[in-house]
């Protein structure tokens, strides 16, 4: 059995084809394009890379991108400083602040910050709690394209056995929120869980996101399940170059699941792309206009 590839890279395409018709839409009604903000602390080169990444896309689909990028010794109180000209600027729709800080700063103070009706990385304690009591809230990017690209392959995903590894702030805990919300039953595995590979095999939807490079075994891996990969790992490649894998083991998951999302071109792409809807659904809401239609 091969496994159904779930395509994330054509369909983030797709969204953010959509995404550039509402922004149109939302720029005559405004005015102006709506606009993304993006603080970054240090030179992370992972963090770079993402940065440049939502401002190409940003401008890709008519929004404007404003980018900040701080010295890793910026103080705590000239990012807050920042964060409030932010919040107070009316043509900054979005706002972000890339992780992970500089050891130095205290990073859920310069969330807490960000104003949660700018919060478009659903990173705020306010967004996070609305999201746990099951109202509407900006939600994290990347859980939002774990959802769509499980989608892809169950026309619901009521019912689904649910196993979520991993249970980080930004992906794991919010993913499991989301997948309640889809009325799975939802189990969270974690470093201290005791037998990872047993609860992996009881999953119909498997969802990895602990950063540790093909770790997820092939015999992990129910029959038929869906696999969605979020790791992001770089590993030496056998030329010697450098090569991006995921935490699931691809080559022997592919064998076994119903479906699966590659490493790259799967979860990556689409947390760029609901970031950009993101962003038009706060323009919007400030605005009191219509929802986007993505
Ligand atoms: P994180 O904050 O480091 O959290 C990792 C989680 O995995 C923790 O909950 C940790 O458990 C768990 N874990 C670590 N080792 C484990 C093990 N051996 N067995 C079971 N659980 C283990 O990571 P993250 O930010 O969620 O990111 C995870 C991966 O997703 C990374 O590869 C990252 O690059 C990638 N990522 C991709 C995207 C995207 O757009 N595709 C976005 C975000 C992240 P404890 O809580 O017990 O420590």
């Amino acid at each position: 059995m091969t496994a159904r590839i779930l395509d994330g890279k054509a369909m983030a395409g797709e969204i953010r084809a959509k995404v550039a018709a509402e922004a149109a839409r939302i720029a005559a009604a405004l005015g102006r394009p709506p606009g993304l903000a993006v603080v970054m602390v240090g030179e992370n080169p992972a963090s770079a890379s993402y940065v440049r990444h939502k401002t190409r896309s940003t401008l890709e689909t008519g929004m404007a991108s404003f980018e900040h990028r701080l010295p890793a010794d910026t103080s705590q109180q000239d990012l807050l400083a920042l964060i409030a000209r932010l919040n107070a600027d009316p043509t900054v729709d979005g706002l972000l602040v890339q992780l992970p800080l500089p050891a130095g700063i205290d990073s859920s103070e310069a969330l807490a910050a960000v104003d949660p009706a700018k919060d478009v990385d659903g990173f705020h304690p306010l967004n996070v709690g609305r999201l746990a009591s099951g109202l509407p809230a900006f939600v994290p990017c990347t859980p939002l394209g774990c959802i769509a690209l499980a989608k892809k392959a169950h026309a619901s995903l009521a019912g689904l056995e649910a196993v979520v590894l991993g249970r980080s702030r930004i992906v794991g805990k919010p993913l499991a929120q989301l997948l309640l919300g889809e009325n799975a039953t939802v189990t969270i595995a974690h470093s201290k869980t005791r037998d990872i590979a047993a609860a992996c095999r009881r999953a119909d939807l498997l969802c990895v996101a602990i950063g540790k490079p093909e770790f997820v075994r092939g015999g992990w891996i129910k029959p038929g399940a869906t696999v969605i990969d979020v790791g992001i790992n770089r590993v030496a490649g056998a030329d010697g170059k450098g090569r991006f894998v995921g935490d699931v083991a691809f080559a022997e998951a592919v064998e076994v699941a119903g479906a699966i999302t590659p490493v790259p071109g799967g979860v990556g792409p689409m947390t760029i792309a609901l970031l950009l809807v993101n962003t038009l659904s706060a323009a919007c809401a400030r605005a009191g206009l219509k929802a986007p239609a993505v």
